[in-house]
């Protein structure tokens, strides 16, 4: 997956570190996850971003588990990111680490911050050392304890270790500055008592390591030579030095930041999306709707669109707001030319055919109009057809070209029909249409000099097989989500599923996914009884969007 051509702020500074001989060995990159959740494709942004400079540049990529919160994190979540990088295309080979291989080392360099009078054992509360903090325009408050002497500092941290003390009544702090005017640098917390079972490290450590005094550390033992993380963390970025500057550590990474991806209509964190499958909004983390990984995949989305996505919306520092459409756009791209194109009925209408007799006539058609290498299946035509509902209209709007009453309408790969007659039920709901087909007008010999406006798509009765259509739509109806109660942003018809038909040779194929003529990308999915096919919409058609 070699991509030499990549030109952005974030490679051009490597290819100047690697001309200046910057670089002891080789790239090395990492992708950090917190395992307390499934990958979104904010997520791919950053896999592809650093895992594909790894494969430019001939370097290395540590996948490395930021597994420090044991109460939010499990083993599930380690197993179901693994499975989404491989399935996006990328390979950590041997390079798996977990923060809590760092466990010991974090707990001596914290230790050295003691010693060297950088750190110390703190008595306040987790609120008083909130309030204390002070804000952008007011300096914080130094704690009591900040000048417990070093002995005493070690003693309580030691006993922290130990189990000594409940959760939450002391922590490690950084002794930095409290009138700095960047809070991150208010004498930050770096270790807090958490006593809970870790899913690797036990009951190994009571006391855990906050996010700015691991990360750095862990970037310099595995020895990445580009710390590659979002803008949020650029107030972070003196903490980061910081603390690599005041132990006895000989590497120092540089951390760069780039502007993290943000999609209309979607929420990406995992914070979110796990209350959305706690909650029941949608069924699991994998469900077609979400923007996990493992939803877009179980959507029908190839990973060659996504890692496409990402290369187009390429690497800045600006802030962005993506348009959904461009994932859609990438997946198209990705499937028009290799995918099986067959004909699909969401909403049944049952139509008789008045003037036909005999046996079905059997017509052949092409998977797809130029990929001739896709080949062709027969489909039938006879004397009861089903039609999509929504193309029959007894008051139809302007410029309408599909069925109306004494109309006609041509269809696909078969005849021309004309509606004769409404049959309705007793509610007076249309159940069923009579209609008479031209002989003479049969696709490709064609004589009957009949000119329809529209082309809809059919199946006839014996050659319908029954599916379940599944189809998506956003699952947020606010362009920006997350601003109001979730509950009231949401799309109540995200998903809609039908009770539809489609020919049986679509069932009957092997491909897994097709595009049903006019309607869109679905993907069979792979679970579901042969029986009763279901097949989720992975993207509408093309309604003319174009990427600017
Ligand atoms: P979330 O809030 O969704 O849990 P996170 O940043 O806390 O996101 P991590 O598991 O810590 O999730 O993220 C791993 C890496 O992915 C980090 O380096 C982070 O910067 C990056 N990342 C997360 N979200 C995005 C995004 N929307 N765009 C680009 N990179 C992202
Ligand atoms: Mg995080």
């Amino acid at each position: 997956m070699k991509n030499e051509d990549l030109r952005d702020f974030i490679r051009n500074r490597i290819r100047e570190d690697i001309a200046a001989e910057r670089i002891p060995g080789s790239v090395t990159t990492r992708f950090p996850p917190e395992p307390n959740g499934y990958l979104h494709i904010g997520h791919a942004k950053s896999i592809c971003l650093n895992f594909g400079i790894a494969n430019e540049f001939d370097g290395v990529t540590y996948l490395r588990f930021d597994d420090t919160n044991p109460l939010t994190e499990s083993p599930e979540y380690v197993t179901a990111i693994q499975e989404d990088i491989r399935w996006l295309g990328f390979d950590w080979q041997e390079n798996l680490t977990f923060a809590s291989d760092y466990f010991p080392q974090l707990y001596a360099f914290a230790e050295e911050l003691i010693e060297r009078e950088k750190a110390f054992v703190c008595d306040l509360s987790q609120d008083e050392i909130r309030e204390t903090r002070g804000t952008f325009s007011r300096p914080g408050v130094e704690s009591p304890y900040r000048n417990r002497p070093i002995q005493e500092n070690l003693d309580l941290f030691r006993r922290m270790r130990k189990g000594e003390f409940e959760n939450g009544t002391r922590v490690l702090r950084a002794k930095i500055d409290m009138r700095s005017p960047n809070v991150n640098m208010r004498d930050p917390v770096l270790y807090r008592i958490i006593h809970a079972e870790h899913h690797r490290s036990g009951s190994d450590w009571c006391i855990y390591p906050m996010y700015d005094f691991t990360h750095c550390i862990c970037d310099a033992l595995e020895g990445i030579t580009h710390s590659l993380c979002t803008l949020e963390f650029e107030d972070h970025r003196p903490l980061y030095d910081w603390v690599l500057d005041n132990i006895n550590i000989n590497f120092h990474p540089p951390q760069i930041e780039f502007s993290r991806l943000n999609l209309e209509y979607t929420l990406m964190s995992k914070r979110v999306l796990n209350k959305l499958v706690q909650s029941r909004v949608v069924e699991s983390w994998d469900d077609p709707r979400m923007p996990t990984l493992a939803g877009l995949r179980n959507r029908g989305i190839p990973a060659a669109a996504v890692r496409e996505f990402c290369r187009r919306i390429g690497v800045t520092k600006q802030d962005n707001l993506m348009e959904t459409e461009l994932l859609d756009y990438c997946v198209r791209n990705e499937l028009e030319q290799t995918t099986p194109r067959g004909m699909a009925l969401r909403n049944p209408l049952r139509v008789d055919i008045t003037n036909f007799e005999g046996e079905e006539v059997e017509l052949s058609a092409n998977w797809h109009a130029k990929n001739k290498e896709l080949g062709s299946r027969i489909l039938t035509f006879g004397s009861t057809i089903f039609i999509d509902r929504s193309d029959f209209a007894e008051d139809p709007p302007p410029k309408y070209k599909r069925l109306v009453p004494d109309g006609i309408v041509r269809l696909r790969y078969a005849f021309i029909i004309q509606c004769e007659e409404v049959i309705r039920d007793n509610n007076g709901e249309i159940e069923s249409l009579r209609a008479r087909y031209f002989p003479e007008s049969r696709s490709g010999e064609d004589t009957s000099g009949l000119r329809p406006k529209g082309v809809i798509q059919f199946v006839s009765a014996q050659n319908a097989a029954t599916v379940q259509i599944r189809d998506y739509d956003r699952l947020f109806n606010t362009r920006i989500p997350g601003r109001d109660e979730l509950e009231s942003e949401l799309n109540p018809d995200s998903r809609i599923v039908y009770d539809g038909m489609v020919e049986k040779a679509v069932v009957d194929h092997t491909a897994p996914s097709f595009q049903f003529e006019r309607i869109g990308y679905y993907l069979r999915d792979p679970a579901s009884t042969t029986s009763l096919p279901i097949f989720h919409r992975t993207a509408k058609l093309s309604e003319g969007w174009k990427p600017k």
